[in-house]
């Protein structure tokens, strides 16, 4: 049962208050997009597309390689994944797993985990119990407390079969992720518990404490250049 990935970084991540598209901030000397496409470099996915922040279809190329198709991203996240399965080619029982350029520190150990769970189980997503008390709050002030038992942040890799993803995105339904539009159907979504440190990049903070993994990553024993710790 082959698997196909797509990437959708198409977004221009205006919360993050930089010139570029979010994808192609850099992020420890390269862009951002670079970073993620590396945790996925040593699964053996069928094919690849990248939905591309408009006009930057030739950078995404570049940082790709010749592996990976690109196309241009929709006005919204749901048009751009729905115009990269057009492109990636997979149909009935293949897998398609959808993540978010923007969320650089997923675990090959963690995709293999939503791969195998949506090939048993047909749509998984990655997701994090909320760890926070949660507060509804109206003009500056608290409305209410939410219970947070039961509560999930859902991240990506999110994986589906093919017809069911094929499903979901023809409804012609909007979503902030894919799941959204699953469950719209009643389709079951089975959970898998991932690390936190799977955070989208969203805010500068989020790029700071990014780019303070990497450095600590990098700089510390068996990082590259360094050699091996004698
Ligand atoms: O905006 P947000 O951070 O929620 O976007 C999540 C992911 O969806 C990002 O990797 C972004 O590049 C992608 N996206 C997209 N096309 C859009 C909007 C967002 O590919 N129109």
């Amino acid at each position: 049962m082959a698997s196909f990935l797509i990437i959708v970084a198409a977004g221009s991540g205006s919360r993050l208050g930089r010139p570029e598209p979010k994808a192609l901030v850099p992020l420890h000397g390269r862009p951002l997009l670079s970073w993620t496409l590396e945790a996925f470099s040593s699964l053996p996915f069928a094919g690849t597309v990248i939905a591309a922040p408009l006009g930057r279809i030739d950078d995404v190329r570049k940082l790709a390689g010749a592996g990976a198709k690109v196309v241009e991203g929709g006005a919204t996240r749901s048009a751009s994944v729905r115009r990269a399965f057009q492109t990636c080619g997979a149909g009935g029982d293949n897998v398609i797993c959808v993540h978010d350029a923007a969320r650089p520190f997923v675990t090959a150990a963690e995709i293999s985990a939503v791969l195998s769970a949506a090939r048993e189980r047909g749509a998984a997503i990655a997701a994090t119990p909320v760890p926070d008390t949660l507060k509804r709050v109206a003009e500056g002030h608290v409305g209410a407390t939410i219970d947070r038992s039961g509560l999930w942040a859902a991240g990506t890799p999110q994986a589906f079969r093919a017809e069911l993803l094929a499903r979901a995105l023809e409804s012609g339904e909007e979503a902030t992720d894919e799941a959204a539009l699953c469950e719209a159907l009643g389709i079951p979504i089975a959970i898998v518990p991932v690390s936190r440190l799977g955070f989208k990049i969203t805010t500068p903070e989020d790029l700071e404490l990014a780019e303070a993994i990497l450095a600590r990553r990098l700089s510390g024993p068996g990082a590259p250049g360094r050699g091996a710790e004698p």
